[in-house]
């Protein structure tokens, strides 16, 4: 992604600062929220309602409705309706590629809104919203719009008289649910492939973050989806998520989000043998060796795992480093982990935001009593950051050297500001070390020798490899895991793969 987090940010100070302006923004972007089905934004039909918080006040932001297996359901009727009888699969893919790319140009007209209402919602700064998720969102639009007309099939050369030739079909009604970290991004990422591929969509967001789903379904039925194509209903894990994964007339299911609620959504999806996709957790492994420009591979780490508050399932955690730079290594990370501006999401130089909820703080700061507690040495951080003026759910970067691979800070996702340094001496046990975990989402390898890089791109067990780089993403490079961190590639050409049916058909010559 395109973002530093050890650089201060040259972004403009566009006023977000100022209270008034702020109040302003805020009061025109954020509404309640209702569920959208079928083209139109209705309660739900328990009349349920929560509140959506936002991380940096911890004050709610507004209401939004429940929706449950009921909401679910009606949902599920209304994306099966439209698949089954309606424009959407059957008109001129290149027609249907140009609304997908025209949800992109929406977006890119509100890049403003959308920034704030994740910034808002999530608690990551306005720095990264503006700068990442919402261009990274634009682009899948309108990477996956140009797809839409490039999806075809094969002629085979079969026994016999016979034409042989294979169709590239939707898959049906898909179900996505998405986690809170990149709300808009997400939903980007799951909808435009489904989308552009001729699929009718129940997208279900996170609890914590479900006002940038809104309102891009708002857009979306703008930009010429027709209703019932997308549906978009709010509400909490174990009652709308699971009926939609574990509803029958889904055809497949894509979830992002731990790797033990996959294992739920797997479950539920059993029930009828959907077609499965799951990204789920990590716990990345980022190998420095002491050939490098030492301050890019500094920077590199803090990328890694600083961005988004560290709220990154392929979050750079568990930094291995070469023995011979190992305390200069710490030392420079420690001091720019230091420097790091903790502060309002609002406020176009801060460097990292608010951890998303309260459930998470207790998570990441329950980490690191274990961590303390395991003997790994605390450099920095290791406690909730001060923030004038907010009562946020804020942590200090937080650096842990002489880490064991087999403690459960370099064993388990903590999903926060959290590193984990840990020494090497040669290369001969390093790729059995860094594969000594029971994800495989990424791996990064910092060395001038293309020798050593490339080998190893080749030993480690994860789904992206980076050399000399961190969190690097394109619409058009897949994304995915190995091992438990998930199966089927998102982005690039395999997400059409996840969303496509092959029918073989014969013709007697
Ligand atoms: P996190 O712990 O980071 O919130 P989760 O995996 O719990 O990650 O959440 C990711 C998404 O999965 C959210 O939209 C959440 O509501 C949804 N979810 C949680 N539990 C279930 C479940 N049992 N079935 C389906 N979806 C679920």
């Amino acid at each position: 992604m395109r973002t530093d987090v050890s650089k201060k940010p040259a972004q403009p100070d566009t006023g977000a600062t100022q209270p008034d302006t702020v109040k302003m923004k805020i009061k025109e972007v954020v509404k309640p929220g209702k569920l959208f089905i079928n083209g139109k934004f209705v309660n739900a039909l328990s009349g349920k309602t929560f509140e959506t918080i936002n991380p940096a006040t911890t004050e709610p932001l507004t209401t939004v409705a429940e929706g449950d297996a009921a909401d679910i359901d009606l949902a599920v009727k209304a994306a099966r309706k439209a698949f089954d009888e309606g424009p959407w699969p059957r008109m001129n893919a290149r027609e249907r590629g140009k609304i997908v790319s025209r949800i992109g140009d929406l977006i890119a007209e509100h890049a403003e809104e959308f920034a704030l209402l994740d910034s808002l919602d999530n608690g990551k700064p306005l720095n990264e919203t503006r700068n990442v998720d919402v261009p990274l969102s634009v682009e899948v639009f309108h990477y996956y719009g140009g797809w839409a007309d490039k999806i075809v099939g094969e002629t085979i050369p079969v026994n016999g008289p016979f034409l042989n030739y294979t169709l590239r079909e939707p898959v049906g009604v898909v179900g996505q649910i998405i986690p809170w970290n990149f709300p808009l991004l997400m939903a980007g990422w799951k909808l435009a492939p489904a989308l552009a591929c001729g699929n009718t969509v129940v997208l279900k967001p996170a609890e914590q973050t479900p006002l940038s789903a809104l309102r891009l379904a708002e857009l979306c039925l703008e930009a010429g989806l027709p209703e019932g194509v997308l549906n978009v209903v709010p509400g909490f894990g174990p009652t709308a998520g699971a009926a939609l994964a574990g509803h029958r007339e889904v055809d497949k299911v894509a979830f992002t989000g731990e790797y033990l609620t996959g294992q739920e959504v797997m479950k539920a999806a059993a029930k009828n043998l959907k077609r499965i996709s799951l990204e789920l957790g990590g716990k990345s492994p980022n190998i420095v060796f002491d050939d490098v420009d030492l301050d890019a591979a500094v920077k590199g780490a803090m990328r890694g795992i600083f961005f988004n508050q560290g709220e990154v399932c392929c979050a750079g955690s568990r930094l291995f480093l070469s023995e011979k730079i190992y305390d200069e290594f710490v030392g420079k990370l420690v001091d720019e982990a230091k420097r790091l501006k903790v502060g309002d999401p609002l406020d176009p130089s801060t460097q990292m935001g608010a951890q998303v909820s309260q459930d998470q703080l207790n998570r990441i700061t329950g980490y690191i009593e274990k961590g303390k507690k395991s003997g790994a040495r605390l450099e920095c951080g290791g406690e909730r950051a001060e923030v004038p003026g907010l009562k946020g759910y804020f942590v200090k970067p937080t650096v842990f050297s002489g880490v064991k691979n087999e403690m459960t800070i370099a064993q388990e996702e903590i999903f926060g500001p959290v590193v984990a340094a840990l020494p090497f001496e040669d290369l001969d046990d390093l790729a059995k070390r860094a594969n000594d975990s029971i994800f495989g989402l990424a791996a990064a390898v910092w060395t001038s020798d293309i020798k050593k890089a490339h080998s190893l791109a080749r030993k480690l067990r994860a789904g992206t490899i980076w050399i000399n780089c961190y969190n690097m993403f394109d619409a058009a490079s897949p994304f995915g895991g190995f091992k438990m961190s998930g199966f089927g590639r998102e982005l690039g050409a395999h997400a059409l793969e996840l969303y496509t049916e092959v029918k073989s058909v014969w013709v007697a010559l």
